[in-house]
């Protein structure tokens, strides 16, 4: 369901939901100006407007500055539509001029198209466009987005390129904004697959490339490495800067010519009212459709509320196989369904553990599909299996592949199978890739089709049953939104 309400006022076009309001201010390009999370500290985050800006090398010589600056903010009068979709995603698109702030412009116009759709996610789209061309272009920042004072931390997942190695699953980081005392506690040449900003328990917001990353990497040069992606923080307040070709200090310049698509996701946290917070739910784990009836009646007796029924990787014995849907004979299924009925009888939720990134080699949809699904971290790599002794729960697969179809199909028959109270996915967060099947360019990630897995299981669900995400250190704000409950990792 998308709640999304939208305002078209004289100087701006005001869009909100019942945890946040946005302004887009007509004479500054039509960008975001203003951002309050209503539940939050009901402040505008935001120091100045959202925008996209080129910088120029300009042809004469000037003492100090050899620069123009033109921004999409600094188009006083943009074309401006809004349009609803049938599913009820809003979408607010401004066109314009790049343009310096005393108003000079470049051949070089944006098309930015918002999209609002439900859950806090926006994904924004802009085309950088100049039919006649222009050269001297040192920079180009797809996002400068400043944020007031006090956010206390800020999350970074690398580029694969930057995350290779021992970890082929994309490092990453978390910043502690109030000790590091670096102005730029996090810079880098490449796109950043995710970067997010809190104030810790107030308000946050995420903002990450769409799956195709050779928008990002390529868009510009041939060669990924030549951006410019920085974390700034300093007594004013924290900054995010993507820009996907900075060579500015070296005045190497580009010419942009055509149509270039740049597409970002932020993700918007649905802060609830502190009365509503939900306190930690008391959950346990199951292992075995063998558990018995006097395990799950201590269990109850303990408090325990919530049940992950997880048998994913077991040494001696038949377990759940990953991309399974029935995982074990009659008699074994017949054990599964005491389980469950004995979970509902105390009152306890039970939800099957679902892996959203791991296919088993057993099944037949590993021997069918496990190349073309697969997730490669790297060109010379075969299938990365997640070992546990001797044995494993799976080959990581892509979603942005058939995976993510098998993966939803199964999800939908685990649930007509038997009657468990949701789901758990574990791992809702995306894969860098190489794989030439899946996507164009060095490297995509399953971002999209990451989302459009959580928003299925939201919906698959319903809102009465239990949508549950098992998660580590990661940042997922778009998880969070839709969850009802958030498990540490076992
Ligand atoms: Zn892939």
């Amino acid at each position: 369901m998308n709640s999304v309400r939208i305002e078209d006022r004289d100087d701006c076009v005001r869009v909100s939901t019942d945890y946040w309001e946005i302004e887009h201010l007509k004479r500054a390009g039509g960008a975001w100006n203003s951002l309050v999370f209503k539940n939050g500290s009901k402040q505008n985050i935001l120091r100045g407007p959202l925008t996209s800006s080129l910088r120029v090398l300009r042809s004469e010589t000037r003492p100090g500055d050899p620069y123009g600056y033109f921004s999409e903010s600094n188009e006083p009068a943009p074309r401006i539509n809004i349009e609803t979709a049938p599913n009820g995603t809003v979408s607010i698109i401004t066109e314009g001029t790049y343009r310096t702030v005393n108003g000079d412009a470049i051949p070089v116009g944006f098309r930015r198209r918002t999209d609002y759709a439900a859950h806090g996610l926006v994904w924004t789209t802009l085309n950088i466009m100049s039919d006649c061309g222009c050269g001297q272009i040192v920079e180009v920042r797809a996002l400068g987005l400043a944020l007031r004072a006090g956010m206390t931390d800020a999350f970074a997942r690398f580029h694969p390129t930057q995350a290779g190695g021992a970890d082929l699953l994309g490092g990453r980081t978390w910043i502690d904004l109030q000790r590091n005392t670096h102005t730029t506690p996090f810079l880098s040449r490449f796109t950043p697959l995710q970067v997010a900003c809190f104030e810790r328990g107030v308000e946050g917001l995420e903002v990450f490339p769409s799956s195709d990353l050779a928008q990002w990497d390529c868009g510009f040069k041939p060669d990924a490495g030549l951006g410019n992606f920085r974390i700034g923080h300093d007594a004013s307040g924290a900054s995010i800067e993507l820009d996907p070709y900075c060579l500015a200090s070296r005045r190497m310049p580009i010419r942009i010519q055509g149509t270039t698509t740049l597409r970002l996701g932020i993700a918007l946290n649905d802060v609830k009212p502190r009365v509503k917070t939900q306190k930690p739910i008391k959950h346990a784990f199951l292992h075995s459709p063998n558990a018995t009836d006097a395990e799950i009646e201590l269990l109850a007796a303990e408090g325990v509320e919530l049940i992950c029924y997880r048998d994913d990787c077991r040494e001696g014995g038949t377990f759940w196989h990953n991309g399974d849907v029935t995982p074990y004979n009659a008699i074994g299924m017949a054990g599964l369904r005491r389980v469950i009925d004995s979970c509902q009888r105390c009152n306890i939720k039970i939800v099957p553990y679902i892996s959203s990134h791991e296919l088993h080699p057993s099944t037949q949809a590993y021997d069918m599909h496990a190349r073309d699904w697969m997730h490669s971290a790297a060109r010379s790599l075969d299938v990365v299996h997640t070992w546990h002794g001797q044995e494993e729960s799976g080959g990581l697969m892509c979603l942005r592949s058939g995976w993510l179809d098998y993966r939803k199909n199964t999800i939908s028959a685990i649930l007509n199978q038997l009657p468990w109270d949701g789901v758990c996915l574990d791992w809702p967060n995306p894969l860098p890739c190489c794989h030439p099947g899946h996507a164009a360019g060095p490297f995509h990630s399953d971002m999209d089709e990451l989302l459009d897995l959580l928003f299925y299981c939201r919906d698959r669900i319903g809102p009465e049953k239990s949508l549950v995400f098992m998660a580590s250190s990661e940042s997922s704000i778009i998880a969070a939104n839709l969850a009802d409950h958030i498990l540490p990792p076992e």
